[in-house]
């Protein structure tokens, strides 16, 4: 039986951010997956930075603020422990919106890569994107060279206190730890967190026509990764775990796409995928304590990747009983839900 420190349930980024972190702290640390790591929501996304979208929450602002000034120190340690590069592949957005006017730098800017502004008022945002499969790359590596375990197809099925930690059952082997953290993202999990999956189905295609900018509006955006592969999003369903792909809906998005971005009409698709993003009745994550020695760290929704340098390190100072520089009651675990936001259609 293993025994360690902190068990981590869930290898996506968010749980393997929270690992690093921990061990960073002098922590022994494993985490577990129920099948393999980074293969779920933070395999799918976009990767977009996106602290302003106005499609967020405002109670999400701070914690995004917090995340977004720790992201360059969070990649750097991450290439630095991985020797793999997770590359900012575009540093700026232009934000569509249906309310407002627009800016004259963002409408200089949709002349210069020939985008058609109809039917929206247009921001130029400083934003960055990455490519989360690098990212989920990189942590992986992170893990193995600093003697963070990753277990695979390892699915917790149950969590009880043992002497003064817990035992995590598994299929395959129990983990004794003192501590727990439960990152399992659109999963209940063994905490039987309030969490529920929303998919999402997205497409990358191949463009001769240079885009070095993130084109986003409330019904879709487009992505660039700076090799010609451009990503363009995403659906936004409530249908379960069902991750399935249907042509109908990606020729939707295509269309929407081209409408907005004309060059896209001959791109090629190269590949389609669905995810499923960790969602929450308010939009809001849950991080914290549950109790004694039992933390989460999930519902990220629309913005885990942009979240987790903050996330992790909010889970770090909670372990070690320091104190935050953001104040986290609005995503507490335990708090009282209020009303659903809003969210795109
Ligand atoms: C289409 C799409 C586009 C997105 N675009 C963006 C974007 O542009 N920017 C952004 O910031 N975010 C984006 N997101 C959101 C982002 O992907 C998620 O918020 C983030 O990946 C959540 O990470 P996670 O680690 O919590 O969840 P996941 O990556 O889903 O990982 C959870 C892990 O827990 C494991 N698990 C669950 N239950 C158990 C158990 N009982 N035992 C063991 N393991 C378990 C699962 O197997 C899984 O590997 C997007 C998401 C989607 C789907």
């Amino acid at each position: 039986m293993q025994q360690v420190d902190v068990a981590v349930v869930g290898a996506g980024v968010i749980g393997l951010a929270v690992a690093l972190e921990l061990r960073s702290r002098g922590l022994s640390v494993a985490v577990a997956d129920k099948s393999d790591p980074v293969r779920e929501a933070s395999w799918a996304a976009g990767g977009m930075l996106a602290v302003d979208d106005p499609e967020n929450p405002a109670p999400l602002w701070p914690l995004s603020a917090w995340s977004r000034e720790l992201y360059p120190e969070f990649l750097a340690r991450i290439e630095q422990q991985s020797a793999l590069s997770v590359p900012i592949r575009t540093h700026r957005a232009l934000q569509g919106s249906h309310e407002g006017s627009s800016s004259l730098e963002a409408l200089n800017t949709l002349k210069e890569i020939g985008l058609s502004p109809e039917g929206h008022a247009w921001a130029l945002q400083v934003e960055g994107s990455l490519d989360p499969r690098d990212l989920g790359a990189a942590l992986q590596a992170a893990c193995a060279n600093t003697d963070v375990s990753i277990r695979s197809h390892c699915a917790i099925d149950t969590l009880a206190r043992d002497g003064a930690g817990w035992r995590l059952q598994s299929g395959s082997g129990d983990i004794l730890a003192y501590r727990v953290v439960l990152c399992t993202g659109s999963w209940a999990g063994p905490g039987n967190l309030p969490v529920f999956p929303r998919k999402g189905q997205m497409m990358a295609v191949e463009m001769d026509a240079p885009l070095d900018t993130v084109v986003r509006t409330p019904e879709i955006y487009l992505i660039p990764r700076g090799d010609g592969r451009v990503v363009i999003g995403a659906t936004i369903e409530d249908a379960g775990y069902d991750k399935t792909v249907h042509s109908a809906d990606i020729a939707a998005l295509k269309a929407r796409a081209v409408k907005l971005f004309p060059p896209a009409a001959q791109a090629p698709i190269v590949e389609t995928w669905a995810g499923l993003r960790p969602a929450t009745h308010d939009g809001m994550p849950l991080i914290g304590a549950i109790e004694e020695g039992l933390y989460a760290a999930t519902g990220h929704y629309r913005n885990g990747i942009q979240l987790a340098a903050a996330t992790a390190r909010a889970i770090g100072l909670q372990l070690s009983g320091e104190p935050l520089p953001v104040d986290m009651q609005a995503y507490a675990v335990n708090r009282t839900f209020g009303p659903v936001f809003a969210q795109p259609s």
